[in-house]
């Protein structure tokens, strides 16, 4: 049987109410990215179409009590969480938020945390991981040597093979050291063609107009993901306090308000040290998340906080396993 027909046949069994309930308690931080009217082509996890989207925020409505993230990090704090408490949250803060997300927000009444990444807003620029997957889907090679990270040569003639190339040399350049990172990125751009930064297309930023457009809504919460984007546990001690002291400030600058709320960029175990939870404490930041794959409790680091993540290979049966707590 095909894991999707397997889904399928246990979400007819009701596995996910049943999974739901022997969560009580706990908290389902369900994190989003981007989203376009469809989905890309090469594929790319972290940004959805519109109507797979609106489909699983439909569905959360009618089964979570969804809360503002503020509100739902206090409650878990102190034990006064609903029953099925979930809360969402969208990384990096791309402009189709404002042009995709937030209709469908706004139409089901939902609120969401948005996680901004402020270096590159309002500008063509556009994150790093993003600007690579530029590069990849819009190069004219047809085959890449990826030699110099350790990868090897791949074929870029079918958009499957461009997705799994982007995916295999993003992997690769994530865990290197920071400077290292941003020179093998440059190197990887140059030699794919510099089609990457003529346009950012899906990967175009807020600007802070459309971010304040966006907060003027109520649904909308604003908060610090770094300037830059780099993975703080490959990036130098003073870098690690610049990247978050300066995301921190902008915020507190634009919203009136110091920020009480942090997601780590990658977000995975080793992405993230305790020089990143130092520089947070030191600017009064409560609450950090991170993208290991689990419901929040009351045991859990409040500065490493897991959440639920929801990729763009998702199938309808398989987000509601996920999104339940029956396939963790
Ligand atoms: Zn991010």
């Amino acid at each position: 049987m095909s894991k999707e027909a397997a889904a399928r046949l246990l979400c007819a069994a009701g596995l996910p109410a049943i999974a739901r309930r022997q969560r009580q308690g706990q908290l389902a931080i369900l994190m989003y990215h981007g989203v376009e009217p469809t989905a890309l082509t090469p594929p790319c996890w972290h940004v959805l179409g519109a109507a797979a989207f609106r489909r699983q925020l439909e569905y959360v409505r009618r089964v979570y009590r969804v809360l503002p993230l503020r509100e739902a990090l206090e409650r878990l704090d102190a034990g006064t969480l609903p029953d099925r408490a979930a809360t969402l949250t969208f990384d990096d803060g791309t402009r189709n938020l404002a042009t995709q997300a937030a209709p469908i927000l706004r139409s089901l009444g939902l609120p969401a945390a948005i996680f901004l990444a402020t270096g590159p807003m309002g500008t063509s620029e556009t994150l790093w991981p993003d600007r690579l997957w530029l590069a990849f889907a819009r190069t004219e090679r047809t085959a890449v040597d990826l030699t110099a990270l350790g990868l090897g040569p791949h074929p870029l003639t079918s958009a499957a093979q461009r997705g799994d190339a982007f995916a295999t040399a993003v992997d690769r350049l994530k865990a290197l050291p920071d400077e290292q990172r941003i020179d093998r990125t440059e190197w990887l751009i140059d030699i794919l063609g510099q089609q990457a930064d003529t346009d950012p297309g899906p990967f175009k930023m807020l600007s802070w107009p459309q971010a304040h457009a966006l907060l003027a809504d109520g649904q909308v919460t604003l908060h610090p993901h770094t300037v830059t984007h780099p993975i703080l546990a490959r990036c130098p001690d003073e870098k690690v306090q610049r990247e978050i002291a300066d995301s921190c400030e902008a915020l507190e600058r634009e919203t009136g308000s110091a920020p009480m709320i942090f997601a780590y960029p990658n977000g995975r175990v080793q992405d993230f040290d305790e020089r990143a939870k130092h520089a947070l404490r030191r600017r009064g930041v409560r609450w950090a998340l991170s993208t290991v794959e689990d419901f929040a409790d009351r045991e859990s680091d409040p500065l490493a906080l897991p959440r639920i993540g929801i990729g763009s290979d998702l199938s309808f049966a398989r987000f509601r396993l996920l999104a339940s707590g029956a396939l963790s």
